[in-house]
C-alpha cells in the first residue's frame, strides 16, 4: 500500500485540475455504512424503486421505515480524514470539483466550498413534496417519523413527500449531471475514492473524464469494474490512504 500512497502522490503532483468522484465508501470511516459491503445498508433495508414508491402504499411504508432508522446515523456523522484531504487538495488549487453520489453533505461539512461540490443523487436533510415542491427539513419530518406517523404527507397540499435524494429508476438532476460532465471532461486527474462504480448513469462520469484525456485513479477498499482501465488502482481504506498520499503531493510542490 505504501508504494500505492507514493504513485498516487505523485500523480496527484503532476495533476492540475483534478476531480473527485466520490461514493459511500469514503463516509463509511465516519459511521455511515455503504450499500454494497457485507453489513451495509442493502443487508438490512432492500432497495424501494421510484416506481414502487409512487405507485405502492405499501412500498413508501418500507422507504419511511429505513429512512426513519437510517437517517439519525447520517445527521451525526463528522467529516474524516478522506474528506479533509480532499478539503486540501481544494485549497492547493489543484480540485476543480468533488462530484459525490453521497448524499450526506460531508463534503461540504469538512470544508469546501459549496460551488465545487456537485450532488448527483441528491442530498439528505430536505424532504420535498412530489405534487407541489414544498420543501421540509429533514429533521421536522423525523419528529413526525419517530412520533409515529408511517406516512407523511405534505401539509399543504396532502401530496406524497419523499427525501430530496436520487432513488433507483428515479430521474438524474439534470443541472448536476451536466454540471457533473463538464467537470469531468475539464479534469486532468479523475480520482475516484469508495465507489463500487456499479451505480448508473452515475458511474459514466469517470469515464467521461478519461475519454476526453485525463488520467484514471481508483482508491477503494474492492475492485471495481473500472480497474481494468485505470492508470492507477490502490485498494484500502480512503481514510489511510488519501490523506498521506495528498500531504505527499502537496509537500513535494511545496
Ligand atoms: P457502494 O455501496 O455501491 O460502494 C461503496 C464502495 O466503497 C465499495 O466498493 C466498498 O468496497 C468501498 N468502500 C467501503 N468503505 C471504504 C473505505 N473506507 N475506503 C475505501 N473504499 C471503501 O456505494 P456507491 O458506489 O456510492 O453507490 C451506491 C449508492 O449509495 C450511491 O448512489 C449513494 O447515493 C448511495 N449511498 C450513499 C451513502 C452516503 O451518502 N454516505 C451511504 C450509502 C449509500
Amino acid at each position: 500500500m505504501q508504494q500505492g500512497i507514493a504513485r498516487l502522490a505523485g500523480l496527484i503532483a503532476r495533476s492540475r485540475r483534478i476531480v473527485a468522484f466520490t461514493g459511500a465508501g469514503i463516509s463509511t470511516e465516519s459511521g455511515i455504512p455503504d450499500f454494497r459491503s457485507p453489513g451495509g445498508i442493502w443487508d438490512r433495508y432492500p432497495a424501494v424503486t421510484y416506481q414502487e414508491f409512487l405507485a405502492s402504499e405499501e412500498a413508501r411504508r418500507r422507504y419511511w421505515v429505513r429512512s426513519r432508522e437510517t437517517y439519525p446515523v447520517v445527521a451525526v456523522a463528522q467529516p474524516n480524514p478522506a474528506h479533509r484531504a480532499l478539503v486540501a487538495l481544494e485549497r492547493s488549487g489543484r480540485l476543480l470539483a468533488v462530484i459525490t453520489q453521497n448524499v450526506d453533505r460531508l463534503h461540504q461539512r469538512a470544508g469546501h466550498c459549496p460551488e465545487r461540490v456537485i450532488e448527483v443523487h441528491g442530498h439528505a436533510q430536505t424532504v420535498l413534496c412530489l405534487q407541489c415542491a414544498a420543501r421540509y427539513p429533514r429533521d421536522e419530518v423525523q419528529r413526525w417519523l419517530v412520533a409515529g406517523t408511517e406516512i407523511p404527507a405534505c401539509l399543504d397540499c396532502g401530496g406524497l413527500l419523499k427525501s430530496a435524494t436520487v432513488s433507483f429508476g428515479e430521474p438524474m438532476p439534470r443541472e448536476a449531471m451536466d454540471q457533473a460532465r463538464a467537470a469531468a471532461r475539464a479534469a486532468d486527474l479523475v480520482l475516484v475514492v469508495g465507489s463500487s462504480l456499479a451505480v448508473f448513469p452515475a458511474g459514466y462520469i469517470p469515464i467521461y473524464g478519461q475519454e476526453a484525456g485525463a488520467a484514471l485513479a481508483i482508491v477503494n477498499r474492492t475492485p471495481t469494474p473500472l480497474d481494468v482501465r485505470a492508470d492507477l488502482v490502490v485498494q484500502g481504506w480512503a481514510g489511510e490512504i488519501l490523506p498521506p498520499a495528498v500531504e505527499l503531493a502537496l509537500d513535494g510542490m511545496g
